[in-house]
Parts: structure tokens; C-alpha cells; sequence
């Protein structure tokens, strides 16, 4: 032991704070954390790396880490062993599933996790326990994106590589923060315009870096990116400039997509986003005139009520102009957090298996149920958003949490934390005792990612290993090690002492995983699936067919939807959404102190005009009241934002937390949260005061 805390170990690691999924050798000494060094061969970054892979650390050695499980008397939380705390979680659950049946019981896993505990995840909820009842995070960004592109081009990923963003002549970005959300990938789009000469369009409600760098940029009406991605797609085919060959061979259902355009003319489009019908033909010119086009887009266009239909329009977009199956185009739906993709691509879904395997196919729950030796229920079962209301309704007893601070992170939050005072049974598993933990009857202390083996697949399904370099805290595990604990405790003994063993069965079960192995993934070695038996996989998707029974594509009409908008009396949009050093809800990066020494505390966006109109400035402490609750916080005037429109950041998690805003309105097709659609008033407090920046 003596030796490891005096030599500097090396290690390989993934980043965890976003889906570009960075690689690097992390340098550590004991528990210090030295550095991070990436390597000319890490495939997603090269030699790059942003403020949060660099710095962000120092939370795995946080005085607040849980070093053991913790469970509920009275008004407070008594420390104990696991010998305690595994066989009381085993019997709350096994009493709740005697008594109200397995679908009383619910499972949320994160995308924080590793794929190997996305799957067990599931597993546990299929098989120990009885319920379709599980889902993840996605849920809460980037299930829209998925949906749209599973109805028109069979598989919910980016079409290629982050480098092919890069190689488009044409790169449109709608609703994406890139420099601050995905930095490596903004540095990539960086590059491609300044030194390829390659255009960049932005939409966005704010004039972010990416949007004071675009060849264009374009703020449309909050909540309309489908009408104008409609109108630009109608105006094309009204020109005769859409690929002909491509469609032809390729897509099926042109003609009833071409009528369902009919209503979105040019003049439509201009009076619902307020974009010039000359700006309009200038997009559907370049788009036309570009011999390649990628479109990225994130949660500006996901977290609205029509997200999955506005994610449809993209890709209809993309398929009239016969813009995938190649390098250097497609569909990018940038992942936000580290796994978000690989949570939903291992199965923690209500619907599906792993590699997004229908429960409800027969032959596909046949397979499960052999492997596993227990019957399989066939009909969907409750997303995130479901669960909560089936609390509400008393149809929900018991909730398990693993690595989501879900109390702040879900949309209208306090109506979440009022369910969660309704259940009989909940169980939180994290590092930290989250707003969430403070909720439960027990917490689980499990560990970050420098603390444990697997593996994580970022934006562009890229399947890659992070190896443990740091011994784990206290009497915490890995997720992995208490899920199979419990799942032993009530009669499933897994046996697995490894996360490669998990992979293997995930393989043999799994035909978009089919060829992933450990071996295959040694080192700075990765896959992206579709992964064949025989190891090949699939940079670029689409080459030579999509994935339906025929082999084409399918053109799927949507139809525009009103956002709510504003009103007389909450007559400000409120726009939200990352910034740079922060992650999320702030349980890590506020427990770094490279990151909050930069930036300790997050504020409230104001355009000079409306500034001027409420007589307030930069500094000033205002509160903001919408019709689910309030926050309060500084005033930072800018013309980033403009007119009536806010913008807070989402990394607060206390008296700015932003879902405390937020109404429960979802996209109507998957039930994320529409965190983008929300108007509120505001009260000014005191105008003078200290420019917090
Ligand atoms: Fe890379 Fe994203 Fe991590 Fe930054 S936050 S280092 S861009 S993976």
C-alpha cells in the first residue's frame, strides 16, 4: 500500500461530464488526483480536452462522500452496515411486490452509471422483480431525438463520427449550446469553418459563442423550430431540388409526406417564427447548394412539447435531401451527459430490452426468458414521468434512485418532491446525500467512475473502457456490486466478478452489441455499434441499407404544435440550459474547487432593453415567479439574451434551481419534460448590489 501512495499511477479514464466522451490517462498519486493527459490515440478528442475533463475531480474526495449506507429513524439517517442494509432494502421490496404487486415497484438508473449497471438495472426490475418499470435519465433530454429518429431511420445514434460533423460543408446547429455543452465538438466545427471554409448556421434562442461565430444565425419564436425545418424542407421539394435518386431507392412515403407539408408555406413560417421568408430561401439554398450536410441539435429542440416531432422534421430534412449513408452528413443529436446513450442503449427502458428490443416481441422476450429462467412481462411499463404521477395516484409504492438527483433535475419540482413524500418505500444510491437522498428511507453509497471498471458510450456510440484507478471510498461500491447484492439477497445469484462478464452476456443476448467484448475494447480501443459477431463495427450508419424490413428509410409526417407561450400577467419566456464549468444540478463540479474558484454560483440573464424597462442592472436580485413556484437570484444584463426572453443556467440546486419553475408539461410522444417551454414574471427585490460576475 506503501508503494501506490508514493507512485504516480496512470490510468485510463473516460470524462463524465459529457457525450463528446473524452478519453484520457488520469495521473494519480494515493487519492490525489495529479492531471489528466490525453492521448493522441483517445478517439474521440485527440489531445483535447475542456475545463470540466481537465479540472473537474476533486468530488471523489469531497469530506462529503457517503462511506456507508444509511437508513431512515424519524427525522434522521442512522449510519450502517451493508450486512443491515442489503437484506431490510430485500424485504421492503419483496413485502411491497407480495402486497400491491411487482408494478408497484420502480427502478431509475443514470446515466452517470456504466452500461454494464444500465443493464443490470433493468435486469433486476425484469427479472428479480417483475416489472417493466425502469428507465433512465434520457428521459429527461434526449428521448425526443431518439424517438424522431427511430420512426424515420431505424436507429436512435448519431449517423457518424464527431470528425464527420466536421468534414459538412454545411453544419446547422438548433438548440445546442456547443461551445459551452460539447466543447471538444465545438472545437472540431471551429476548425471545419476556419480552416475548410466550411458554413455554419445557427438557431438559438441565444447568442451564445456558437451562434457570434455562425455564418447565420437565427433566433426563431421559442417552441417553432418544426414549422420553419417544415418550410424549408416544403420550399425544396417545391423547387424540384431533392434527391431524386436517393429518395427513390432509399425512402419510402414521399407523396404523404409532401401533402402534410402543404399548410407550411414560407409566409406560415414567417408569421409563427418570425424568421424573413428570405432568410428562409437562403437556408433551403445553402442546404441545396451543399454537397454535405449535418445537422446537431440538442435540448432547445428535445425539452418541448413537440420534441420528438420537431427531431422528425431534421430528419425528414436530411432524408429529402438525400443527406445520410455517407461520411461527412447526418442526424446529430448531441448526448448531454457522459452515458446518456449507452442508459437507454443497455436496456434501462420501460419498453425495451437492450439494443432497443421490443418487450413486446415475442421471440425477443423468448430469448430473455431463457437466459434468465423467469417469465418476462410483456406490455410497456411506466417511464419517469409516469412513475411520478403513479405516486401521486398511490399506484406507485416504492421507488429505487440510482445516481440521479431527480428531486431537482425532473421538471416541476416540487410536485416531484411532494410525490416522493407519498411513498412507503424509497431507496436512493449515491455519492453524495443528494436533495433527492434526503427523501429516503435508505441510501446506498455507491462510487464515481475513477472508483470502478466498465464501460460508457458517448454521442456517437462509441463503446470505450474506464478502469478503476482509485480504490473505493469508505464502505462504498460500485453499482454494479450492490444491485447484484440485492438481486442475491432475493434469490438471484448472478455471480459476476467483473463488469466484462456482464458484457459477455449483454453480447450473447444483444445482436446491436453482438461482437463487444472486453478484449475488443482493451485499452484506448473502442467500437461503434452496431457491433457485428465477428467485430466489425459501424462508424458511419446507413451505408449500405437502414435498418427495416426493406431495407429504406420512412419520410414520418408530424404536425406543428402551440408552445404555451406567454401571457398578459407571466409576460417573460424563460430559456435554460448549461454552462461551461458546471454539470447539471451541481452535485460534482460545485464540490470541485478548480471549477467554483472560476465560477461559484450561477445567475439570471437580462436583455438590455427589458434591463431598462424594469429599471434593474447587472447585480441586481430579483425573483422569479412562475405558475409552479419561484427562485431568486442576480441579474446579469447582455445582449446574449434578447427581449423578454430569460436564460438561467440549470446548475443551481438551491435558490435558483431552475425546475422549481418549470411546469409537468412533456413532449406528448415520449414524456420528457418540456423545461424549455416556461414563462414567469419578475419582482424585482433590491436594484443595487455586486455584479456577481
Ligand atoms: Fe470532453 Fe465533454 Fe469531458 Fe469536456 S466535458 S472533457 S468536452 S467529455
Amino acid at each position: 500500500a506503501k508503494m501506490r501512495e508514493d507512485r504516480i499511477e496512470k490510468t485510463k479514464t473516460v470524462c463524465t461530464y459529457c457525450g463528446v466522451g473524452c478519453s484520457f490517462d488520469v495521473w494519480t498519486k494515493g487519492r490525489k488526483v495529479l492531471k489528466v493527459q490525453p492521448q493522441a490515440e483517445s478517439p474521440a478528442n485527440g489531445m483535447a480536452t475542456c475545463v470540466k475533463g481537465k479540472f473537474g475531480w476533486d468530488y471523489v474526495n469531497s469530506e462529503e462522500r457517503l462511506t456507508k449506507p444509511l437508513i431512515r429513524e424519524g427525522d434522521h439517517f442512522r449510519e450502517t452496515e451493508w450486512e443491515e442494509a442489503i437484506p431490510y432494502v430485500a424485504r421492503r421490496f419483496q413485502e411491497i411486490k407480495d402486497k400491491e404487486g411487482a408494478d408497484a415497484l420502480g427502478f431509475v438508473a443514470t446515466s452517470k452509471e456504466t452500461n454494464e449497471e444500465s443493464y443490470l438495472t433493468q435486469k433486476f426490475a425484469r427479472q428479480v422483480i417483475g416489472t417493466n418499470n425502469v428507465d433512465n435519465c434520457s428521459r429527461y433530454c434526449q428521448s425526443p431525438a431518439t424517438k424522431g429518429l427511430f420512426r424515420t431511420v431505424g436507429y436512435g445514434g448519431d449517423s457518424g463520427t464527431a470528425d464527420d460533423i466536421a468534414k459538412a460543408e454545411l453544419i446547422i446547429t438548433i438548440g445546442s449550446n456547443t461551445a459551452e455543452a460539447h466543447p471538444v465538438i465545438a472545437s472540431k466545427i471551429k476548425r471545419a469553418q476556419k480552416l475548410h471554409g466550411h458554413k455554419l448556421f445557427v438557431f438559438d434562442l441565444r447568442k451564445h459563442e456558437m451562434a457570434e461565430r455562425a455564418d447565420k444565425f437565427m433566433s426563431p419564436t421559442p417552441g417553432t423550430d418544426l414549422v420553419w425545418l417544415q418550410a424549408v424542407t416544403k420550399y425544396i421539394l417545391d423547387q424540384g431540388w431533392e434527391d431524386k435518386d436517393f429518395l427513390q431507392n432509399w425512402v419510402n412515403g414521399l407523396e404523404e409526406y409532401k401533402q402534410s407539408l402543404e399548410g407550411y408555406t414560407l409566409e406560415y413560417a414567417q408569421s409563427v417564427t418570425g424568421i424573413s421568408e428570405d432568410t428562409l430561401i437562403e437556408v433551403a439554398e445553402t442546404i441545396h447548394e451543399s454537397e454535405s450536410v449535418a445537422i446537431c441539435w440538442a435540448m432547445g429542440v428535445t425539452q418541448q412539447k413537440n420534441g420528438s416531432d420537431t427531431s422528425t422534421a431534421i430528419s425528414n430534412l436530411l432524408l429529402v435531401t438525400g443527406n445520410y449513408g455517407r461520411p461527412g452528413v447526418g442526424a446529430y443529436p448531441l448526448r448531454g451527459h457522459n452515458n446518456v446513450q449507452g442508459a437507454s442503449d443497455f436496456g434501462s427502458m420501460p419498453d425495451c430490452f437492450p439494443g432497443y428490443q421490443s418487450t413486446e416481441d415475442d421471440e425477443v422476450r423468448a430469448r430473455y426468458e431463457k437466459a434468465w429462467g423467469v417469465e418476462l412481462k410483456k406490455e410497456r411499463g411506466r417511464d419517469n414521468h409516469q412513475m411520478v404521477e403513479a405516486i401521486h395516484k398511490g399506484e406507485l409504492k416504492s421507488l429505487w434512485i440510482q445516481g440521479e438527483e431527480m428531486g431537482i433535475v425532473d421538471a416541476n419540482a416540487n410536485h416531484v418532491q411532494a410525490a416522493f413524500e407519498k411513498l412507503d418505500f424509497f431507496v436512493v444510491q449515491d455519492l453524495f446525500l443528494s436533495k433527492t437522498a434526503e427523501f429516503a428511507d435508505v441510501v446506498l453509497p455507491s462510487v464515481p467512475s475513477l472508483e470502478k471498471d466498465g464501460t460508457f458510450v458517448n454521442t456517437e456510440r462509441r463503446i470505450q473502457r474506464l478502469y478503476r484507478a482509485l480504490d473505493p471510498t469508505g464502505d462504498a461500491k460500485p453499482d454494479w456490486v450492490i444491485i447484484s447484492m440485492l438481486a442475491k439477497e432475493m434469490g438471484f445469484d448472478w455471480g459476476y466478478s467483473h463488469p466484462s462478464e456482464i458484457m459477455d452476456e449483454v453480447a450473447s443476448l444483444t445482436p446491436l452489441f453482438a461482437g463487444v467484448s472486453y478484449e475488443r475494447l482493451e485499452g484506448y480501443n473502442s467500437l461503434q455499434w452496431p457491433v457485428h459477431a465477428d467485430g466489425t463495427d459501424e462508424p458511419v450508419l446507413f451505408v449500405e441499407s437502414f435498418p427495416f424490413d426493406d431495407g429504406k428509410a420512412k419520410l414520418y409526417p408530424v404536425e406543428f404544435i402551440e408552445p404555451v407561450g406567454v401571457d398578459e400577467e407571466f409576460d417573460l419566456h424563460i430559456n435554460n440550459g448549461r454552462i461551461l464549468e458546471h454539470f447539471h444540478e451541481g452535485n460534482m463540479t460545485y464540490k470541485s474547487e478548480g471549477i467554483t474558484r472560476k465560477t461559484p454560483y450561477c445567475w439570471i440573464e437580462v436583455s438590455p432593453e427589458l434591463a431598462k424597462d424594469r429599471g434593474i442592472k447587472s447585480g441586481s436580485f430579483v425573483r422569479i415567479i412562475s405558475e409552479s413556484g419561484s427562485v431568486k437570484g442576480h441579474v446579469t444584463v447582455t445582449d446574449r439574451v434578447q427581449g423578454k426572453e430569460l436564460y438561467i443556467p440549470m446548475n443551481d440546486n438551491n435558490e435558483l434551481a431552475i425546475n422549481k419553475l418549470t411546469n409537468s408539461d412533456v413532449d406528448w410522444a415520449t414524456n420528457t419534460p418540456a423545461y424549455k417551454d416556461t414563462r414567469a414574471k419578475m419582482k424585482v427585490i433590491s436594484v443595487e448590489g455586486e455584479d456577481p460576475i
